[in-house]
């Protein structure tokens, strides 16, 4: 399988109740390396940019409002099927669908409030990284 690289943001709720370390390192078990790393405070305008996709979904506007209101910790991570693997590591978007061991089973407090973002594909973490990143910034 190809190494690849993905976008990760550990959530609001999850860096308001200090769960960062823990949450990196489920990340690093999995065999996914942090190769760029920064603890940023969105304004709504960037959350909404960043979720432009989900514009036309009722829960836009509260997403938007969430990811803007506590610090968030952006990441790139790095492995072979990076993408698949920080997917299965992050569990599903609602909690109670998630499987044990997840970082939503273990952390996630809502369907909303779910403590972390992973890119779903290869196009979406291209653009993810670039949102967040610079090229000197992805040291591997
Ligand atoms: N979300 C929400 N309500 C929903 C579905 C999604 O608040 O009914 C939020 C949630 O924070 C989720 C994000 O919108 O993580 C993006 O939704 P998506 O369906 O892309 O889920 P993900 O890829 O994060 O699992």
């Amino acid at each position: 399988m190809a190494i690849e690289r993905t976008l990760s943001i550990i959530k609001p709720d999850a860096t308001k109740r200090n769960l960062t370390g823990k949450i990196v390192a489920k990340f690093e078990e999995a065999g996914l390396r942090v190769v760029a790393s920064k603890r940023i405070h969105l304004t709504p305008a960037q959350a909404g940019a960043f979720y432009a996709e989900h514009k036309e979904r009722g829960f836009y506007g509260e997403l938007c409002a969430f990811m803007a209101s506590e610090p968030v910790v952006v990441q790139v991570l790095e492995g072979e099927g990076a993408i698949a693997k920080n997917r299965e590591v992050m569990g599903a978007t609602d909690p109670a669908a998630a499987a044990d061991g997840t970082i939503r089973k273990e952390f996630a407090l809502s369907k909303g409030e779910n403590s972390v973002h992973g890119s779903d594909s290869e196009a979406s973490a291209a653009r993810e990284i670039a949102f967040f990143f610079s090229g000197l910034e992805l040291v591997g």
